[in-house]
């Protein structure tokens, strides 16, 4: 069986994300807990709000700032940080003297509406309660403390006996997905096999409950209780309540070694990578719902594109590594990594995006005259990222996953003396392997370039090594996009990958791409700005094979590249006779990097000379 190498045993210690993570510590940790101090969210732990107080809880904050503490604790677990602890152990503290005397805990239902628990599916209790369980595992890991692992254990016995062994709530399932992966972890944790029941118990009850169908009206793909789990076959509804479902699907499938719910996966995956996936990772194209909608309907312009989402459908991918070891689930993690994930964030570490469009017309948000916020009407993403938000679930999962970034790297497979390298980043790895100790160290600058040097110490082993999606002509057999390299102490293997600028074109069934080009340089897609390029980037063409690197301040370098553009007109409309273009050097930056300069247009999808 392939395990998870875990990223506590994995630690980044230069380039790229080693800059990042260092951020993540330094500005993000703070400033996400400052912001969830500024409007109630770790106060309202002490459940001592009133009604007409300000700041009234709202059902989703225990999950804003647990997973916050989730974050906080793996930064924790490699960089001691006595704030940043004894921060924790406040909310820990409120959070165990307000515990029910039957175990419950969540916030909106002790102050809010008390006396209502377990009544409306969609109200996130179970949703909270997961990412509670998720973060009380992260800090035990990281720092033995178990008063929050405790806490959450007697939660998980009261959810168990109301929804497993009495079906006394007013639902079988929750209305947003969590509570399922959370339990297969705390089982992993606790070595407890009852919590993987009850995991069991809601995968396998989702869109099978007469009750769940009665006690929430209208389209019951939102939260995918439209058919039973292993029926479904394409990805519907709320792009992150579906993508944590699948998770947990994954999780369970490799547990119990259930083939159909290994199926399901692949089929809902398969549905995702070919057709639901926007070329930056990011998935959830439609603001309405927050929803997957059909295949190839990847408009850029509206793209909803959820920071979570990218997040989500990375931890998908992960899992599916361990079902079956195929390079595409690596590729779809680099590709959020380095696209839909990094633009969630400022470049300094500070504000965040919700949402990831693809183009952004700020001129046109002025069309927009919906005065009051209505789900219907024509939505833009907004334009530049902020510090927190009414609906804040980005910014700590951000934190969480950026914090355990370094679990992403590696897989092992003891029957088969293997060791899998996912994905390429400057760290180093000490594990139990093969009955000793291996240490895998990466030496490398990727993706400014695409040289990886990999020294081994251990036991005889082999390495099987992800060739990325995106190289072409890499001149050898790949086995499922890996390549085998047998290693012995002190084996050295070096890699280099070659990163030309490349032109990437879409299916021809996402018409809003259609003619139309993303540049990419190994993993990472570019876009231009008008800050550097002037407006009216829609009709700038670029022609290929002129580009050079260009400086940059985001780490990665930029991208100076031959364009033209049309010649103004006075009238709206001409005769193509008397179309005239001007050429300039276009300048085409990292896409994570963009709206870091004040509002601007931008554009991924650009035309490119013989590209009609
Ligand atoms: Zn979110």
């Amino acid at each position: 069986m392939i395990k998870p190498i875990p990223y506590s045993q994995v630690e980044i210690n230069g380039g790229f994300w080693q800059q990042r993570q260092q951020l993540n510590h330094d500005v993000t940790a703070p400033s996400v807990y400052h912001q969830f101090d500024q409007t109630g969210r770790n106060g309202a732990f002490r459940c001592d709000w009133k009604p007409g107080e300000p700041n009234e809880p709202h059902f989703f904050w225990d999950s804003d700032v647990a997973k916050w503490i989730e974050g906080a604790a793996y930064i924790l677990a490699q960089h001691p940080d006595a704030q940043l602890e004894a921060e924790i152990d406040q909310i820990v503290d409120d959070l165990a003297a307000n515990q029910q005397p039957d175990g419950y805990f969540n916030i909106y239902y002790t102050v809010v509406e008390p006396g209502k628990r377990f009544t409306v599916r969609g109200n996130h209790e179970l949703y909270c309660a997961g990412h509670l369980i998720e973060a009380a595992v992260a800090y035990a890991q990281a720092t033995g403390k178990t008063k929050l692992l405790d806490c959450m254990v007697r939660y998980a016995e009261l959810i168990d006996r109301v929804f497993r062994v009495e079906h006394s709530a007013a639902f079988d399932t929750p209305g947003h997905e969590e509570i399922e992966l959370a339990l297969v972890r705390l089982a992993d944790y606790t070595g407890e096999a009852r919590w993987l029941e009850l995991a069991r118990y809601f995968i396998n009850t989702r869109g099978c409950s007469e009750k769940d169908i009665q006690n929430e009206k209208g389209d019951h793909t939102y939260n995918q209780s439209h058919l039973p789990v292993r029926q479904q076959r394409t990805a519907e509804g709320h792009a992150v309540r579906a993508e944590y479902l699948y998770c947990a699907m994954a999780d369970l499938a490799a547990r119990d070694g259930d083939q159909a719910l290994a199926d399901a996966c692949h089929t809902l995956f398969d549905n995702i990578f070919e057709r639901r996936m926007y070329v930056t990772g990011a998935t959830g194209s439609s603001h309405y719902g927050e929803n997957f909608t059909v295949d190839y309907d990847l408009g850029n312009l509206h793209a909803y594109a959820e920071s979570c989402a990218s997040i989500a459908l990375a931890m998908f991918a992960r899992r599916m590594e361990q079902l079956e070891p195929d390079g595409r689930y690596g590729d779809v993690i680099e590709r959020v990594l380095y696209n839909g994930f990094l633009s969630s964030t400022s470049l300094d570490g500070k504000s965040f995006f919700y949402e990831n469009p693809l183009e952004i017309r700020p001129a046109l948000i002025g069309r927009n005259h919906c005065v009051h916020w209505n789900p219907r009407c024509e939505h833009f993403p907004i334009t530049q990222r902020v510090e927190v938000f009414s609906c804040s679930c980005c910014p700590p999962n951000i934190l969480r996953f950026m914090a355990s970034a370094a679990g992403l790297l590696y897989s092992a497979d003891e029957d088969a003396r293997t060791v899998y390298v996912h994905q390429y980043m400057a760290s180093s790895a000490s594990f139990d392997f093969g009955g000793g100790t291996a240490h895998l160290t990466q030496e490398t600058d990727y993706p400014v370039s695409g040289q990886v040097r990999l020294t081994w110490h251990g036991p005889d082993a082999t390495l099987a090594l992800r060739v990325p999606g995106w190289v072409r002509d890499w001149g050898e057999p790949t086995q499922r996009g890996y390549i085998h390299r047998t290693v012995t102490d002190g084996s050295v293997v070096e890699l280099d990958f070659p990163m030309p600028v490349r032109f990437v074109t879409a299916n021809p069934n996402v018409q809003e791409d259609s003619g139309r080009c993303a540049v990419m340089r190994g993993p990472v897609v570019y876009c231009m700005e008008a800050v550097d390029n002037g407006d009216n980037l829609r009709d700038v063409r670029l022609i290929p094979g002129t580009d050079a690197p260009a400086p940059s301040r985001c780490g990665l370098p930029a991208i100076a590249i031959d364009a033209v553009r049309r010649a103004p007109m006075d009238a709206l409309y001409g005769d193509l006779r008397d179309r005239a273009f001007v050429p300039f050097r276009a300048r085409l930056i990292p896409y994570f990097a963009f709206a870091n300069r004040g509002k601007s247009e931008m554009l991924v999808w650009a035309q490119v000379q013989g590209a009609e």
